[in-house]
């Protein structure tokens, strides 16, 4: 069996189900449950009862039955908890403290333990082999120490009796193929392509790549129609364990399409989303810089919510659930981001000469914006929240030009690269295959899951 198929499977895991080199004519019928190294992120709640449900089955095995004892192999897996070390980590799994330094010593040639994230899953391996057995209670001694680092490339301390732990590093070889899925939108795209089993990030990508085109609060009607080509790696079992890049997409908006198309322009390196006449999708600014929110306000004269005086609005509101990320509109520097009076938390990005984007009431910032921080287009910056003179969660989102705040929804926004000689030529012909591998490629309506 390869590599690649072993570890997928887990190998670990089954080790305790399969394993019983029990010592006496009637080992004791005393299992622990299977537990195959998992990616699904947890909370540090559910890990907790994880944790102790595990640490019960260990207990009966190890003491229920003292007159036969028996060698046992057993497995543990932990989730990574807030604050968590690796230390803290195995030794909460039950390990010895100086055979937890040993294996994450070992660990460490591959493994950066400061990358341990929240949710991540240690699997644990034990032994009772070497164990005094004549004990009434046996200490069952770590034989291995096992993580995903990402879903293709899992690390490991593993104990060599008499010789301590070794590191090792397993890299699944992957299958790439490409996808091509789509649908009717209902009511937002969002939800049908959900609906249609599409990964949270490709959706999010989707709508990236398109923001700059489409307003995706005022021009999706139902009838609508998208679709959406790209990378899925499964392992040599089929199983999908991650999506890549969006290679095409189409919208279809009241009978109007538009295609795009990823391309790398050999002259810079740069990899970009072009429509078919090789016009990059890309705008200096996007018009909404927030996923999945509603205009609940727009630019100009109204009544004033708090304080109840006409005034005019200088932004447009986007009402969205406290903590939706905010994204920058474009690449800039900030300029402010900090308290500033009945706009709360605020940033304001520069991004050229002439325009200027500002973001107001955020929850809080993302980290590492601060001012003189450069951002780039569809980075997050922030959170939203109600914070200042404000009566609900809500990003009041501004786009000044010339220092003089603008409507976002009506500017006529400056287009990105347009691709023009030996460029355009290699484009078209890129173009070209893609349109054919697509229409070779069956439209799905429904899509296996994988996150
Ligand atoms: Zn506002």
């Amino acid at each position: 069996m390869p590599v690649a198929a072993v570890l997928a499977g887990g190998i670990v895991g089954a080790v305790v189900a399969t394993t019983f080199m029990g010592s006496s004519n009637e080992p004791p019928e005393v299992k622990i449950a299977a537990q195959a190294p998992q990616i699904a992120e947890k909370t540090p709640e559910q890990d907790q009862v994880q944790l102790e449900e595990k640490q019960t089955n260990v207990a009966v095995a190890a003491y229920a039955q003292p007159q036969a004892p028996t060698v046992e192999e057993l497995t543990k897996t932990v989730s990574v908890g807030k604050g968590d070390t690796l230390m803290k980590v195995l030794t909460r799994a039950g390990a010895d403290r100086s055979e937890s330094h040993q294996a994450i010593a070992a660990l460490t040639e591959v493994f950066d333990p400061r990358d341990l994230k929240i949710g991540q899953d240690v699997t644990l391996q034990f032994s009772t082999d070497d164990a005094d057995l004549t004990k009434d209670s046996v200490v069952p001694s770590l034989m291995s120490v096992s993580l995903n680092e990402a879903v293709d490339r899992q690390l490991a301390a593993i104990r060599t009796p008499g010789a301590g732990f070794t590191a090792q590093e397993t890299v699944l070889e992957l299958d790439k193929s490409l996808v091509r899925a789509g649908g009717v939108i209902q009511n937002s795209l969002f939800l049908t392509a959900a609906q249609a089993g599409i990964p949270t990030k490709t959706i999010i990508d989707l709508i990236r790549i398109f923001s700059y085109d489409v307003d995706f609060q005022r021009e999706i009607q139902p009838g609508d129609s998208f679709e959406v080509y790209f990378e899925r790696f499964s392992d040599d079992t089929g199983r999908i364990l991650k999506d890549g890049a969006i290679h095409w997409a189409t919208m279809t908006l009241s009978g109007k399409e538009i295609s795009v198309y990823r391309f790398k322009t050999a002259d810079d390196g740069f990899t970009d989303y072009y429509d078919a006449k090789g016009r990059s999708v890309k705008k200096t600014l996007m018009r909404t810089p927030i996923d999945g929110a509603r205009l609940t306000s727009g630019f100009g004269k109204r009544k004033h919510p708090t304080l109840g005086y006409t005034k005019m609005h200088r932004g447009v509101d986007f009402g969205a659930r406290s903590g939706t990320p905010i994204m920058a509109a474009g690449n800039g520097v900030v300029e402010v981001a900090g308290r500033n009076g009945g706009y709360g938390n605020y940033v304001r990005i520069r991004h050229n000469g002439s325009y200027k984007t500002a973001y107001a009431h955020m929850k809080k910032f993302a980290k590492g914006v601060r001012k003189g921080s450069r951002v780039k287009q569809g980075q997050i910056i922030g959170y939203v929240g109600t914070t200042g003179r404000s009566t609900g969660p809500h990003l009041h989102y501004e786009v000044h030009r010339g220092g003089k705040q603008i409507n976002p929804l009506s500017v006529k926004l400056p287009a990105g690269r347009k691709l023009g000689g030996k460029m355009l030529t290699a484009f078209r012909e890129h173009s070209k295959k893609l349109n054919t591998e697509v229409a070779n490629t069956a439209l799905e309506t429904q899509l296996a899951s994988s996150d």
